[in-house]
């Protein structure tokens, strides 16, 4: 599960029905069947991480899996080893999987090339991040229904955002629109890569009502975009009360965390429970990964 560019739209709509099955034990409750061998799950975790980290180790304990986590610091990659050299190292110790967040776009594809256990990328770089979108496009359709037709403004750091970028995938596979919102340096300079149902702006105002959904993105400061940004953003790119009272009452307010209260998010719209869909969103991250996490177990050459 490398990234949402190349996968199916059936691929996806099997992820997000076994997605629904794993609700129930996420939710509490109903117990996942014992697995007759439990499987070693490698978290190699080397950019900083919350919900992505945390929720993979829940899923893998979730299905009665061992997680076992290496981050980057402390350990020998801080001694100029690998990240392929790394991962083989962990195979070799008789890993049944590996999930793997690098600050290097195309990092778990290029692990997953050269070793012979199933990889799931958690996010690489600016590329891409398949379970936030599968987890983000659960939630839509939780909220939603279908999203033919539907209008998913994405508000913030484009350029940057590997949410972003699998989440265009994502939803134009389902049909939606998506409307990336953001001010100019901000903004991919080619949309090639993308097929139809993508429209760009920098006028949030003049496309807030006709929302489905909102999904909010922070600016990537780690990536350096904190020099391209005003600071009037919030002015223009926020989701503040005002904003968030010019939305239809059913329309979801995403994030996927870390939110940046203030910036592009204010703590009221981040509060308001009947449309933040924040913690919906982290709710279902487990069960999307639970949901992969077995598939992929089915396939252990790789054959996702
Ligand atoms: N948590 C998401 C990611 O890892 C979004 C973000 O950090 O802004 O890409």
């Amino acid at each position: 599960m490398l990234g949402l560019r190349d996968l199916s739209t059936e691929m996806l709509e099997s992820i997000l029905d076994r997605t629904e099955s794993m609700l129930p034990v996420v939710r509490g409750g109903v117990p996942f069947p014992i697995p007759a061998r439990p499987a070693m799950i490698g978290l190699l975790f080397l950019e900083n991480s919350t919900r992505t980290r945390c929720s993979f180790e829940v899923a893998a304990s979730r299905l009665g899996h061992q997680p076992i986590v290496l981050t980057g610091r402390g350990s020998s990659l801080d001694k100029g080893e690998s990240l392929v050299d790394t991962a083989a190292n962990l195979a070799a110790m008789g890993l049944d999987a590996l999930v793997i967040r690098s600050a290097i776009a195309g990092g778990a594809g290029l692990v997953a090339r050269n070793i012979g256990i199933p990889v799931v990328n958690a996010g690489d770089g600016r590329h891409e991040h398949p379970t936030q979108a599968i987890l983000d496009a659960s939630t839509l359709r939780a909220r939603l229904g279908s999203l033919v037709g539907k209008r998913v403004l994405i508000v913030g750091d484009i350029l940057n955002s590997r949410v972003a970028r699998s989440n265009i995938h994502a939803l134009t596979m389902l049909g939606a629109t998506v409307v990336l919102v953001g001010p100019p340096p901000l903004l991919p300079w080619t949309f090639a890569e993308f097929g139809p149902g993508v429209e760009v702006t920098h006028d949030l105002d003049g496309v807030l009502e006709s929302a489905d959904a909102v999904m909010m993105l922070r600016i990537q400061l780690e990536r350096d975009a904190g020099r391209a940004v005003a600071s009037d953003y919030r002015f223009a790119f926020g989701l503040t009360v005002d904003r968030l009272s010019r939305l239809g009452p059913e329309v979801p307010v995403l994030h996927p965390g870390p939110m940046n209260r203030g910036v592009e998010i204010d703590d009221a719209v981040a509060a308001d429970i009947a449309r933040s869909s924040v913690l919906e969103q982290v709710a279902r991250g487990v069960a999307v990964r639970m949901a992969i996490i077995d598939r992929a177990l089915e396939f252990p050459a790789g054959g996702f």
